[in-house]
């Protein structure tokens, strides 16, 4: 029973990836030094906005992941899966600090 308790707060996978509708209230952040690679996140996105990073940025054989940010709707599902399936690679970040941070427009 205590792994199922420990497991409370993730969803089920979902169906089908569904579409951003307004500029998300926080954003999702990959601690590259933390992630793993494991791909653990992924599925769980509701609008399948992680991916690894590519080759071309680290020529390792497991990069992490990012998160593609436009996409993003702040959902916190992934942070939640990674802290409790995995590690602790993944921050939520409040938007308007966010923008001021990374020097990006959220739409
Ligand atoms: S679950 Fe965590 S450690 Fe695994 S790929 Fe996602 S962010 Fe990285
Ligand atoms: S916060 Fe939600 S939408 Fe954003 S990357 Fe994580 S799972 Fe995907």
């Amino acid at each position: 029973m205590a792994i199922y308790n420990h497991l409370k707060g993730i969803p089920e996978l979902p169906d089908l990836p569904h579409i951003k509708k307004k500029r998300p209230k926080e954003m999702a952040v990959v601690d590259e030094d933390n992630c793993t690679g494991c791909l653990a996140c992924v599925p769980f996105c509701p609008v399948d906005c992680i991916e690894s990073v590519p080759k071309e940025k680290y020529d390792i054989p497991i990069p992490p992941v990012q998160v593609r940010f436009n996409e993003c709707i702040g959902c916190k599902v992934c942070a939640r899966v990674c802290t409790k399936m995995t590690w602790d690679a993944i921050r939520m970040i409040n938007i308007d600090t966010f923008e001021e941070l990374y020097n990006i427009t959220i739409d």
